[in-house]
Protein backbone atom coordinates (compact mmCIF):
# COMPACT_ATOMS: atom_id res chain seq x y z
CA UNK A 1 0.00 0.00 0.00
CA UNK A 2 1.70 3.04 -1.04
CA UNK A 3 1.59 6.31 1.59
CA UNK A 4 0.41 8.97 -0.78
CA UNK A 5 1.38 11.63 1.96
CA UNK A 6 5.14 11.26 1.03
CA UNK A 7 4.72 9.93 -2.92
CA UNK A 8 5.67 12.72 -4.64
CA UNK A 9 4.14 11.76 -7.79
CA UNK A 10 0.78 13.10 -5.95
CA UNK A 11 2.26 16.90 -5.78
CA UNK A 12 1.32 19.02 -8.37
CA UNK A 13 2.76 18.66 -11.67
CA UNK A 14 5.67 21.01 -12.48
CA UNK A 15 3.74 22.02 -15.85
CA UNK A 16 1.19 23.83 -13.24
CA UNK A 17 -1.37 22.34 -15.48
CA UNK A 18 -2.93 21.79 -11.87
CA UNK A 19 -3.02 18.07 -12.47
CA UNK A 20 -0.56 15.85 -9.71
CA UNK A 21 2.17 14.91 -11.27
CA UNK A 22 1.32 11.37 -11.45
CA UNK A 23 -2.16 12.20 -13.39
CA UNK A 24 -0.21 14.89 -15.94
CA UNK A 25 3.32 14.57 -17.10
CA UNK A 26 4.53 11.37 -15.30
CA UNK A 27 2.50 9.17 -17.95
CA UNK A 28 5.05 10.52 -20.56
CA UNK A 29 7.84 10.62 -18.82
CA UNK A 30 7.51 7.30 -17.75
CA UNK A 31 6.53 6.09 -21.45
CA UNK A 32 3.23 4.68 -20.18
CA UNK A 33 1.88 7.02 -23.02
CA UNK A 34 2.76 9.04 -25.88
CA UNK A 35 1.72 12.84 -26.12
CA UNK A 36 -1.34 12.76 -28.64
CA UNK A 37 -0.95 16.85 -28.89
CA UNK A 38 1.60 18.53 -29.15
CA UNK A 39 0.99 20.97 -26.25
CA UNK A 40 1.53 18.39 -24.26
CA UNK A 41 4.96 17.28 -24.98
CA UNK A 42 5.78 20.70 -24.55
CA UNK A 43 4.44 20.87 -20.99
CA UNK A 44 6.18 17.27 -20.80
CA UNK A 45 9.33 18.94 -21.44
CA UNK A 46 9.10 21.99 -19.60
CA UNK A 47 8.69 19.55 -16.99
CA UNK A 48 11.27 17.41 -17.62
CA UNK A 49 13.51 20.65 -17.68
CA UNK A 50 12.75 21.26 -13.99
CA UNK A 51 13.46 17.40 -12.93
CA UNK A 52 16.55 17.27 -14.96
CA UNK A 53 15.29 14.24 -17.30
CA UNK A 54 18.00 14.73 -19.68
CA UNK A 55 16.97 11.21 -21.62
CA UNK A 56 13.69 12.37 -22.29
CA UNK A 57 14.17 15.66 -23.29
CA UNK A 58 16.73 13.99 -26.10
CA UNK A 59 14.50 11.59 -26.85
CA UNK A 60 11.50 14.07 -27.32
CA UNK A 61 14.12 16.27 -29.45
CA UNK A 62 13.87 16.06 -33.22
CA UNK A 63 17.50 14.88 -34.10
CA UNK A 64 17.72 16.42 -37.40
CA UNK A 65 17.98 19.51 -34.54
CA UNK A 66 19.09 18.70 -31.73
CA UNK A 67 23.41 19.41 -33.08
CA UNK A 68 25.38 17.92 -30.69
CA UNK A 69 23.61 18.34 -27.36
CA UNK A 70 23.98 15.36 -25.20
CA UNK A 71 21.92 14.01 -22.69
CA UNK A 72 24.39 15.08 -19.62
CA UNK A 73 23.84 18.05 -20.95
CA UNK A 74 19.98 18.52 -20.80
CA UNK A 75 20.40 16.76 -17.67
CA UNK A 76 21.92 19.97 -16.10
CA UNK A 77 20.10 21.83 -13.84
CA UNK A 78 17.72 24.35 -15.69
CA UNK A 79 16.82 28.16 -15.12
CA UNK A 80 14.56 28.66 -11.50
CA UNK A 81 11.24 28.19 -13.92
CA UNK A 82 8.18 29.38 -12.04
CA UNK A 83 5.49 29.29 -14.87
CA UNK A 84 3.93 27.95 -17.64
CA UNK A 85 1.71 29.88 -19.78
CA UNK A 86 0.53 28.27 -22.85
CA UNK A 87 -0.59 31.05 -25.16
CA UNK A 88 -2.10 28.82 -28.52
CA UNK A 89 -0.82 25.95 -29.59
CA UNK A 90 -2.29 23.53 -32.88
CA UNK A 91 -1.56 19.72 -33.61
CA UNK A 92 -2.57 18.76 -37.15
CA UNK A 93 -1.46 15.32 -38.63
CA UNK A 94 2.49 15.65 -38.57
CA UNK A 95 2.88 19.10 -37.45
CA UNK A 96 2.16 21.02 -34.83
CA UNK A 97 3.01 24.70 -32.86
CA UNK A 98 2.65 25.45 -29.30
CA UNK A 99 3.01 29.48 -28.37
CA UNK A 100 4.09 30.00 -24.41
CA UNK A 101 5.89 32.11 -21.77
CA UNK A 102 8.04 30.46 -19.22
CA UNK A 103 8.65 32.44 -16.18
CA UNK A 104 11.78 32.20 -14.32
CA UNK A 105 13.67 34.29 -11.40
CA UNK A 106 16.91 35.53 -12.65
CA UNK A 107 18.92 37.63 -9.92
CA UNK A 108 16.09 38.33 -8.27
CA UNK A 109 13.66 39.71 -11.34
CA UNK A 110 11.12 37.36 -12.34
CA UNK A 111 11.48 37.03 -16.64
CA UNK A 112 9.83 35.20 -18.92
CA UNK A 113 11.11 33.48 -22.15
CA UNK A 114 8.56 33.45 -24.63
CA UNK A 115 8.51 31.10 -27.36
CA UNK A 116 6.26 29.55 -30.97
CA UNK A 117 8.07 26.16 -30.57
CA UNK A 118 7.95 23.69 -34.09
CA UNK A 119 6.79 20.13 -33.35
CA UNK A 120 6.52 17.24 -35.78
CA UNK A 121 5.30 13.92 -35.33
CA UNK A 122 7.40 10.73 -36.21
CA UNK A 123 5.69 7.51 -36.27
CA UNK A 124 3.15 8.81 -33.27
CA UNK A 125 5.86 10.50 -31.85
CA UNK A 126 5.97 14.10 -31.29
CA UNK A 127 9.22 15.94 -31.28
CA UNK A 128 10.60 19.53 -30.92
CA UNK A 129 12.14 20.86 -33.63
CA UNK A 130 13.02 24.74 -33.19
CA UNK A 131 11.14 27.96 -32.38
CA UNK A 132 11.15 31.45 -32.67
CA UNK A 133 12.29 33.47 -29.89
CA UNK A 134 10.56 36.48 -28.85
CA UNK A 135 12.37 39.11 -26.69
CA UNK A 136 12.95 38.44 -23.39
CA UNK A 137 10.60 40.50 -20.54
CA UNK A 138 11.94 41.50 -16.79
CA UNK A 139 9.65 42.11 -13.86
CA UNK A 140 10.53 45.62 -14.24
CA UNK A 141 7.61 45.74 -16.42
CA UNK A 142 4.91 44.01 -13.94
CA UNK A 143 3.38 46.10 -11.72
CA UNK A 144 3.52 45.43 -8.34
CA UNK A 145 -0.03 44.85 -7.76
CA UNK A 146 -0.51 42.92 -10.85
CA UNK A 147 -1.07 39.21 -9.79
CA UNK A 148 2.10 37.18 -9.88
CA UNK A 149 3.27 35.88 -12.96
CA UNK A 150 4.14 32.85 -10.99
CA UNK A 151 0.34 31.35 -10.75
CA UNK A 152 0.24 31.62 -6.68
CA UNK A 153 -2.70 33.51 -6.44
CA UNK A 154 -0.80 36.45 -4.70
CA UNK A 155 -0.14 40.09 -5.67
CA UNK A 156 3.85 40.09 -7.67
CA UNK A 157 4.80 42.43 -4.54
CA UNK A 158 3.86 40.02 -2.05
CA UNK A 159 5.12 36.86 -3.84
CA UNK A 160 8.25 36.97 -6.61
CA UNK A 161 8.84 40.07 -6.38
CA UNK A 162 10.15 39.74 -2.85
CA UNK A 163 12.88 37.22 -3.49
ZN1 LIG B 1 2.32 18.27 -16.39
ZN1 LIG C 1 5.28 34.45 -7.64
Amino acid sequence: MENNMTNPTTLPCPCKSGHTYEKCCAIFHTLEQKPARCEQLMRSRYSAFILQLGEYLFNSYHPDFRGDVTIEQLSEKSLDWRNLDIIGSESLDKTGFVEFKAWYMLEGQLNYHHERSNFVKDKDQWLYCDGTFYPEQKSGKIQRNDPCPCGSGKKFKKCCAKN
